[in-house]
């Protein structure tokens, strides 16, 4: 499993990844996980929460969206560790039905191939359903569970997007950005693309130096910055 170290001693967790990525951060105090995968991959995660977690209590999931590749084990996660999920009341509806809409094409070609699929019924769009415990619509701090860590809105490739702020230091962005080859980070898919520049903004303002998105290789301040000078 690959980590990374805050200054503050922070540890987050690449649970599964790198091509649909599930994080945990991890505290003296207790962990929390940010997005669950694909429902096939529920075996081999609750295995790496107990490698990642040790003796340590796995207090929350939260949720950066309800797409079927973020949300597919949150009910598993949530039986199985009795704990609550966070997610932006935006999405807490797609939860509860166990299935999230496709966002739209960013790009010429992609808009015309998601405008296709979205007309179609697609199985594997669903996962199994639950209810989100804790629904925010605004920063939410975790310091009552000893992280210094918060959600934060970063709305663009859905409306109700999370990132997850650890330490001021490392910022777990969802489908906010993409860490493709050849410093690709404009996600491919968004339902509101335009408020991207305001969430990249955002983000660049947590002070965080390092950027995890759940598709792909981590991103450097300086590669977002690039990439906000050349939306704005
Ligand atoms: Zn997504």
């Amino acid at each position: 499993m690959r980590q990374w170290t805050t200054e503050n001693g922070l540890l987050v967790h690449r649970l599964v990844g790198p091509g649909c990525n599930v994080y945990l951060v991890s505290g003296p105090s207790g962990c929390i996980m940010v997005d669950s995968s694909y429902g096939f991959t529920g075996k081999k995660l609750l295995q790496r929460v107990e490698l990642a977690c040790a003796e340590k209590q796995l207090k929350a999931l939260v949720l950066t969206h309800t797409h079927f590749d973020h949300a597919g084990n949150a009910a598993l996660i949530k039986e199985h560790f009795k704990l609550p999920i966070v997610v932006h009341e935006e999405e807490a509806g797609y939860l509860k039905k166990g299935i999230s809409p496709l966002p739209r094409g960013t790009q010429f070609y992609n808009k015309a191939v998601m405008n296709m699929v979205r007309r179609v019924h697609i199985p594997f769009q669903h996962f199994r359903a639950v209810r989100g415990d804790i629904l925010i619509n605004d920063r939410y701090d975790f310091s009552e569970y000893g992280l210094n860590v918060y959600a934060l809105p970063t709305p663009g490739h859905t409306k109700g997007s999370l990132s997850v702020v650890v330490d001021n230091t490392i910022a777990l962005v969802g489908d906010t950005l993409v860490g493709y080859v050849l410093g690709h980070n404009y996600p491919a898919f968004a339902d509101g693309p335009d408020q991207f520049v305001a969430s990249w903004a955002a983000l660049l303002d947590t002070g965080c130096t390092t950027f995890l998105p759940t598709h792909g290789g981590a991103i450097k301040r300086e590669a977002l910055q690039v990439l906000l000078d050349k939306h704005l």
